[in-house]
């Protein structure tokens, strides 16, 4: 990928969903992740939730490497932890919660000296403000809500709980506190930090935890470019407060993730199937990117093999229209790694070739720009004309962004003059793309398409594309369809 100008070879692949894949210890061998990327990881995903940045930056760098070497575009997406609430540090053999008695809750605290204090246990909590935010009565979930609490009395600072379904708690794990509103800041001491190192990664994607206000994407947005960056933002859709303001949340972000780990300890599991379809159609309708994230083949942490449920759920998301599926402990920790990517994209490739698909050809918001018109049409044009391809050429990603969202049938080739850009397209459906240099008029973009896709394979003499851009030259503003054959003049 080091020359301006590359061959984009057409492949038999014709998966168009793409896949996100959480970096981990069960990816950091060279040969496993290689064969990772080979099976279809489009998108990784470095969890700040863990490591450090010389964790990150090794993996990042892995990444990019083997990525040049195998000739395929890899796009980066930095997760910030957010105001996660988490245990602090407990011995190794964790510390037993039984049911019926009551524990305490120390705010703000690592580590205890003791883990029983006056006959009673007790338990570090990494958050401040918990006796504050805590009032009698509320709930308090510990590690994916398998150990429920509820407060009795706050005293002395610490928050007392009656245990109503115990078990074994063990170190960082998470705590979550359904209904109540957290008063922690949306990006923490600790986000501003890892914020910083992701724009020095430069990570394709940010993605914000726990996004529960448009102005929190407005704020980490500013962070960003005050450091110099431009990594658009990935809200996280997991608190009550997010689905209540959906519409605002997902117009305010550059795309979004169902992250229905702690959506489900928050609202209910049993509410997260048809919140998941109201946000894909959301984030549709708005033409922004969407993942659906969370335990999509979890059995295969210790399995070679998916369950059945788990192979539904992520045929499920497609046809619910997503735009890529997310895999997390499966690659970051599980032991079957490569597997569960070569098992994902099968999953999707037959769901995408089955009557059941839908192609989504989401009407023109109410709102709707110049630019979604204009790729909702180059979507039409290029099927009544029979096109082999849709070229968009785009600098910031736009163009193509939009034109994916109408799902078109026949490939998407996304080119761009900036490497950036060419990442960022990993995370948008059904699209390929390539590095062309900066095109300054419509007639040499239509000779560098023509090339692009007679090299690829993906056209010959007479065929028919459709190229969508803004003002050759301007930056946004997607505004042309073109419609060339190829071996035809090129000229204004
Ligand atoms: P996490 O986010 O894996 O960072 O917690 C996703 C989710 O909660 O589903
Ligand atoms: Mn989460």
């Amino acid at each position: 990928m080091d020359s301006m100008t590359e061959t984009l070879e057409r492949t038999t692949h014709v998966r168009r969903a793409k896949i996100v894949a959480t970096l981990g210890p069960a990816l950091d061998d060279r040969e496993r992740l290689r064969a990772a990327l080979e099976a279809g990881i489009d998108v990784v995903r470095l969890n700040f939730s863990h490591g450090d940045r010389e964790s990150h930056q090794r993996r990042l760098d892995m990444v990019r490497d083997l990525a040049v070497r195998l000739g395929r575009n890899v796009g980066s997406l930095a997760d910030l932890q957010g105001p996660k609430i988490r245990l602090g540090i407990l011995p190794d053999q964790g510390i037993d919660v039984p049911t019926g008695s009551e524990v305490t809750l120390y705010p703000g605290r690592d580590e205890l000296d003791s883990y029983v204090s006056e006959g009673q246990t007790a338990l570090p909590v990494v958050y401040e403000a918990l006796a504050r935010d805590v009032q009698p009565g509320a709930l308090v979930l510990i590690d994916d809500g398998s150990i429920r609490l509820v407060c009795s009395r706050v005293e002395n600072g610490g928050v007392v709980a009656r245990v109503v379904a115990g078990g074994i708690a063990k170190s960082r794990k998470g705590v979550n506190l359904p209904g109540v509103e957290v008063s922690a800041p949306s990006l923490t001491d600790k986000d501003t930090a890892d914020l910083k190192v992701a724009v020095e990664l430069g990570c394709d994607w940010l993605a914000l935890s726990f996004v529960r206000r448009p102005e929190d994407i407005i704020e980490a947005r500013q962070r960003v470019h005050a450091l110099g960056g431009e990594s658009p933002i990935v809200s996280k859709l997991e608190r009550p407060e997010s689905i209540q303001d959906l519409e605002a949340i997902v117009g305010a972000s550059d795309a979004v993730m169902v992250a229905r780990g702690d959506l489900g300890v928050e609202i209910g599991p049993e509410r997260v199937p048809a919140i998941q379809k109201e946000i894909i159609d959301e984030a549709n309708a708005e033409g922004r990117p969407v993942i659906t994230a969370t335990e999509m083949l979890e059995s295969m942490i210790n399995s070679p093999r998916p369950t059945r449920a788990e192979a539904s759920d992520v045929a499920n998301a497609i046809f619910d229209g997503t735009d890529a599926v997310m895999l997390s402990g499966e690659t970051a920790a599980g032991r079957y790694p490569v597997e569960a990517v070569r098992t994902m994209a099968r999953i999707i490739e037959v769901a995408e070739s089955s009557p059941h698909l839908v192609h989504p050809s989401p009407p023109p918001h109410s709102e709707a720009t110049l630019g979604r018109v204009v790729a909702q049409a180059a979507v039409q044009v290029a099927k009544d004309i029979n096109a082999v391809a849709i070229v968009g050429y785009s600098i910031s990603g736009s163009s193509v962004e939009l034109v994916s969202k109408y799902r078109p049938t026949m490939p998407l080739i996304g080119l761009t003059p900036r490497k950036t850009t060419l990442r960022r397209t990993a995370l948008m459906w059904g699209t390929e793309a390539a590095l062309v240099p900066m095109k300054g008029a419509a007639t040499d973009l239509t000779t560098a398409a023509e090339r692009m896709l007679v090299d690829g394979k993906w056209a010959t003499q007479g065929d028919r594309i459709v190229i969508v851009s803004g003002r050759p030259g301007g930056q946004g503003g997607t505004n042309r369809i073109t419609v060339h054959r190829i071996g035809d003049p090129v000229g204004d």
